[in-house]
């Protein structure tokens, strides 16, 4: 038997290549799967954004990771192997959230966290008995296993050394779909079964996959305490509250954390209260994001558009507020209502989507009425911000301050800053870019 294990890409190439070769990671999802397949089945994996499908690879069941924006791609590539002859199965959030939807175009999903179920769907398979839904129990700590890593080689990653410590998220933000997968179970592995996958990684550079590695602080202290002796660097991601706990703070970076990317959402009190972001406080962001930076731990901040609260001045405010915060990467995007959110429930109800087109539920698109400004007000703006922090001029600017004050991120931080701007111009139409000036926004050369 041949299992095939599909990350499918966006629909649109341009999306394709957004996320570049040097921001694409393996899907640690299907490497699990593949480690919890039984030894007699052959495993093969595919990641649509770095290499082309071969429909004719011979694969009976095909596995397909499915997020939204990439469920139309996901559903196209199913009914490819479906005339062919393969069954294929869907799992993920997307389908997780509308397994019917899904079962359209595939014969099976799984719904929720894979584990429990996994071996049951290989044996169904097998005996020519696949059932149209799997429920996934919550996964006890002691039971997350380690992916397989060969699957991941010669991929075309750059980077392969990443694994996940936890999983969940404690808080509970209106647009995320984190606690609706996962429940509000914040769990964490054993330490030592974390320690062991990174020596067996043997990377000096780790990347930990964590929707928020600090949602517990007990268990995060005690785990870079562990860490210390590896001398190994990592990044991660996690929520502003670790700036306030100074321990935390200082043994992740004995740790050897580098970099930390934060979800800040919104610079504005009623933007995190509408997100329900209550235990981010807008009046002590910068204070925060100075702190952990003076830790020098580098800060890649992210930012939403498009909140009721929002006027066509957040594109100014935010961007103030990042150069002020000197933060060495930001990301901007557009407010989502993914399925089965309560952001989504809400707007449904306030009759305010436009479009059920999944290709478009990419943080890219407008895909609801806002509040306070036009559709076409918010795109020029998101585009005005990416373009404005990646100009060259403010990259360079970042560049030598944070290489002044550490002289061993300048590099690294000058290759991210223009690493993203390569992508930046691969994927946006520039002309949206100079437009932006009829909305009375002064872009500098890029
Ligand atoms: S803190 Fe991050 S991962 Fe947790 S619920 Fe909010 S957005 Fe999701």
């Amino acid at each position: 038997m041949k299992l095939l294990l599909v990350v499918p890409a966006m629909e649109d190439e341009k999306e394709r290549r957004l996320k570049g070769k040097a921001f694409r990671m393996p899907q640690i999802s299907l490497g699990i799967l593949a480690s919890l397949t039984p030894e007699d089945v052959e495993v093969c994996y595919v990641d649509e954004n770095l290499e082309d499908i071969n429909y004719e690879c011979g694969a009976d069941l095909v596995g397909i990771t499915v997020m939204t924006a990439t469920a139309p791609r996901a559903y196209k590539i199913a009914q490819n192997f479906k005339q062919v002859g393969a069954k294929v199965i869907f799992g993920g959030i997307h389908p997780s959230i509308l397994p019917q939807e899904a079962l359209r175009y595939g014969d099976s999903v799984v719904v929720g966290e894979a584990e429990y179920v996994w071996k049951e769907v290989i044996e169904d398979f097998k005996r020519k008995e696949l059932k149209p839904i799997y429920y996934g129990k919550r996964v006890e700590s002691k039971d997350i296993v380690s992916p397989k890593r060969e699957v991941f080689k010669n991929k075309g990653y750059y980077f392969t050394s990443i694994l996940q410590a936890t999983r969940g998220c404690p808080y509970d933000c209106d647009f995320c779909s984190v606690s609706l997968f996962f429940g509000r179970s914040f769990r964490n592995r054993e330490i030592k079964d974390i320690i062991k996958e990174i020596e067996e990684i043997n990377h000096p550079l780790i990347g930990f996959l964590d929707d928020n590695l600090m949602g517990n602080k007990r268990f995060a202290k005690k785990l870079f305490y562990e860490l210390i002796p590896l001398k190994i660097r990592w990044l991660g991601q996690a929520s502003l509250t670790i700036a306030d706990d100074l321990e935390l703070l200082r043994l992740a970076k004995r740790s050897g954390c580098s970099g930390l990317f934060i979800g800040i959402e919104s610079i504005s009190e009623a933007g995190l209260k509408e997100v329900n972001k209550r235990y981010q406080k807008a009046k002590t962001l910068l204070e925060k994001i100075k702190r952990i930076q003076e830790e020098g731990i580098l800060i890649e901040g992210s930012f939403i558009f498009g909140l009721d609260s929002d006027t066509p001045d957040i594109f100014d405010e935010t961007l103030d507020f990042v150069f002020k915060s000197k933060m060495a990467l930001a990301s901007f995007g557009i407010l989502t209502p993914y399925p089965g959110t309560k952001l989504q429930k809400r707007l449904m109800e306030e009759n305010r989507i436009i479009t059920y087109d999944w290709r478009l539920y990419d943080c890219g698109h407008a895909v609801f009425k806002p509040k306070n400004m036009t559709i076409e007000r918010l795109q020029e703006g998101l585009d005005y911000c990416w373009y404005k922090f990646y100009s060259y001029k403010n990259i360079f600017k970042r560049v030598f301050s944070l290489g002044y004050r550490f002289p061993l991120l300048g590099l690294p931080v000058l290759i991210l800053n223009l690493s993203y701007k390569r992508m930046l111009f691969k994927t946006t139409d520039i002309s949206s870019w100079f437009s932006s000036k009829n909305y009375g926004f002064l872009p500098e050369t890029a």
